[in-house]
């Protein structure tokens, strides 16, 4: 073996053990929160990728979409033929295009008594709410709601919560916090979103 191999190979071993240590302190089973936010695209998309991976073992998910940003989304087309997948929407377009407070707080509240019935379902293994930072920084919902549906969750439901600037108390008690950072958007250079890649 030469040095460089047998480098590599105690390298391997060291890491190993490491990873071997982090896996066998790892033993609590329960629900969990995470929170995907940051500027950078991939949120929503991440978020859509752990549906996918649950209702691939046939375990129940409920997402709340609370800002109807475009009016398709594959994912949603594609996985909500799935008998334990539940879709609830926000009612209304943009809030940047409604431009009216009062009938976006109604929006909001419906779609949240969605949201309050699966985050109290204890055959919901998954909540998304996807964008519920915006209800949050508009004043559409106030944080010690939110706060106080998370925590009465049954234990083994997890809950994903997307949007920029993430409400800083909903960070502090989550379990995995994912800042997607933008290095750069083909937006910004001109480049339309792209059906089946941004929605
Ligand atoms: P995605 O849905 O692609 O995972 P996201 O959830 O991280 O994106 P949002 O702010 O919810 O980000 O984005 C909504 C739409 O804007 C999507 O079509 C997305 O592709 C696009 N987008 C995401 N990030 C950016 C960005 N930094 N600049 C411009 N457009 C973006
Ligand atoms: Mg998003």
């Amino acid at each position: 073996m030469s040095d460089r191999d047998e480098r590599h190979r105690r390298a391997m071993q060291t890491l190993k053990s490491h990873v071997d240590d982090k896996v066998a302190a790892a033993t609590e089973r329960r629900g969990q929160l995470l929170v995907f936010t940051g500027n950078g695209k991939g949120k929503t998309t991440a978020a859509w990728g752990t549906v996918t991976r649950a209702l691939g073992y046939g375990y129940r998910v409920g997402v709340v979409q609370f800002i109807k940003g475009q009016w398709e989304c594959g994912e949603r087309a594609r996985l909500e033929e799935d008998p334990n997948l539940e879709v609830a929407i926000m009612a209304t377009g943009f809030t940047w295009e409604t431009q009216n407070r009062e009938a976006d707080t109604e929006a909001c509240r419906a779609v949240w008594a969605e949201a309050e019935r699966m985050l109290a379902d204890s055959e919901v293994y998954l909540t998304v709410l996807d964008e519920i930072t915006y209800m949050l920084k508009f004043g559409y919902l106030d944080i010690a709601t939110v706060k106080r549906a998370l925590e009465n969750r049954p234990a083994e439901q997890t809950v994903i919560i997307t949007g920029r600037n993430a409400h800083r108390e909903l960070t502090a008690m989550a379990d995995t916090v994912t800042e997607m950072q933008e290095v750069r958007h083909a937006f910004n250079a001109g480049l339309e979103a792209r059906r089946g890649i941004d929605y």
